[in-house]
C-alpha cells in the first residue's frame, strides 16, 4: 500500500447510471458535440441494476462509504427507485446529483427506497440564462419545484451546484445567494473546469472561487468554515448573520487532489481515478465473464493503489489537449 493510498484511501464512488440527459448544459454536454445523431451507449452495453449493486458491494468492502448516483442525468434512467433500494441496505451516505427536472415526480419514491440525500445543479435562477446554458425549453421553475418535492420527501440537506462562467452567468451569483439564503439548502459555486474534450474551455472563463466569495461577502458578509470532513470537495463559508452557508469548488485555481477519495464508475462498466481521466480500466469483461468476488475486487483494488492522479495540479496549456474522457460520460 503506496503512502498516496494510505494518505488518499478510496471513500467516495460515483456511480454514472447512464451517459444520457435531457439537458445540454454548455460546460459538459454542448449540443454541437452531443447533437441529435450523438451516440449514447447502446442498452446492451450499459450495467443492468443488478451489476451496479454488485459492484458497489465490492467497493463497500474496500472502504466506500459514500456512493453518488450521477450521469448523464440519473433519472432518465427507468425505475432508478429500484436500484437505489438494492444499494441502500449498504451502510453508506447514499446520495444522487440530478439537474432536477425530473425531480419532482421522482422524489418521495427515491427516498421511499432508500435515498438519503440530493445535490441539484443549477446555474441560474433567470430563465433566459438558464436556457441558454442548458438548451432546455422549460423554465426554472421546473426544477425549483424539484427542489422543493426533495425538501418534502426530506432528502436533505439540499446542495445545490452552480458551474459559473465568465460572460455567461456571473451576474446570477448574487441573486443565487440571496434567493438560498435561510432556506438550510447548501449553495455550492462551481469554477467552470478543462471537463473532458469538448466545451471549448478557457482559463480566461473561469470565475475564480476568491472572486465569487468576494463578491458575496461585499453584500452578505462571510467567514471561512473548515472542512467537515476529511476530503471534502467544497471550501466552506457561513454567512455572519447565521443565515446557512456556502461552499466554492475551486478545482481550477486552489486544487484539492491531496486529499481526494473518489473513483468513479462509468455507465458501462469502466472504473476511473480521476475526474480528468483519459482511460479506464473496464470491469465488464470480468463481471460477464464469470469472474468470482475477489477477482473484481483484486481487479479494483489494483487500479486504486496505482493510482498518481493529481490533475488539478498539474493542469497547464499541456494539459488541456489531452483526450479526457467527457464528464457526461464518469459523472462530476
Ligand atoms: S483532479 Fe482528479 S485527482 Fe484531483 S481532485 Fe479532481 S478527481 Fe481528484
Amino acid at each position: 500500500m503506496t503512502v498516496d493510498v494510505l494518505r488518499r484511501p478510496l471513500r467516495d464512488l460515483r456511480v454514472s447510471v447512464t451517459d444520457r440527459c435531457n439537458f445540454r448544459c454548455v460546460y459538459c454536454m454542448p449540443k454541437e458535440v452531443f447533437g441529435k445523431d450523438h451516440a449514447f451507449l447502446p442498452h446492451s452495453q450499459v450495467l443492468s441494476f443488478e451489476e451496479i449493486a454488485r459492484l458497489v458491494r465490492i467497493f463497500v468492502g474496500l472502504g466506500v462509504r459514500k456512493v453518488r448516483l450521477t450521469g448523464g442525468e440519473p433519472l432518465v434512467r427507468r425505475d432508478l427507485e429500484r436500484l437505489v433500494a438494492m444499494l441502500a441496505p449498504l451502510d453508506v451516505d447514499l446520495t444522487l446529483t440530478t439537474n432536477g427536472s425530473l425531480l419532482a415526480p421522482k422524489a418521495r419514491a427515491l427516498a421511499d427506497a432508500g435515498l438519503k440525500r440530493v445535490t441539484v445543479s443549477l446555474d441560474s435562477l433567470d430563465d433566459e440564462t438558464f436556457r441558454r446554458m442548458n438548451d432546455v425549453g422549460f423554465p426554472v421553475q421546473r426544477v425549483l419545484d424539484g427542489i422543493a418535492a426533495a425538501d418534502a420527501a426530506g432528502l436533505a440537506p439540499i446542495k445545490v451546484n452552480m458551474v459559473v462562467r465568465r460572460g455567461i452567468n456571473e451576474t446570477s451569483v448574487l441573486p443565487m445567494a440571496r434567493a438560498f439564503r435561510g432556506t438550510g439548502h447548501i449553495l455550492r459555486f462551481i469554477e467552470y473546469m478543462d471537463v473532458g474534450t469538448s466545451n471549448g474551455w478557457r482559463l480566461d472563463d473561469v470565475v475564480s472561487a476568491r472572486e465569487i466569495v468576494a463578491a458575496i461577502d461585499r453584500v452578505f458578509p462571510l467567514e471561512p468554515q473548515g472542512p467537515a470532513y476529511r476530503g471534502e470537495v467544497a471550501g466552506r463559508y457561513r454567512y455572519r448573520d447565521g443565515a446557512g452557508e456556502i461552499g466554492v469548488i475551486s478545482s481550477v485555481t486552489q486544487p484539492f487532489c491531496a486529499d481526494c477519495t473518489r473513483a468513479r464508475l462509468s455507465a458501462d462498466g469502466s472504473l476511473y481515478t480521476c475526474l480528468f481521466a483519459t482511460e479506464g480500466r473496464d470491469l465488464r469483461p470480468l463481471l460477464r465473464g464469470g469472474a468470482g468476488d475477489e477477482e473484481l475486487r483484486e481487479a479494483i483494488e489494483s487500479v486504486w493503489t496505482a493510482r498518481a492522479d493529481r490533475y488539478s495540479e498539474l493542469r497547464s496549456a499541456d494539459t488541456a489537449g489531452l483526450k479526457k474522457i467527457e464528464m457526461s460520460f464518469i459523472g462530476g
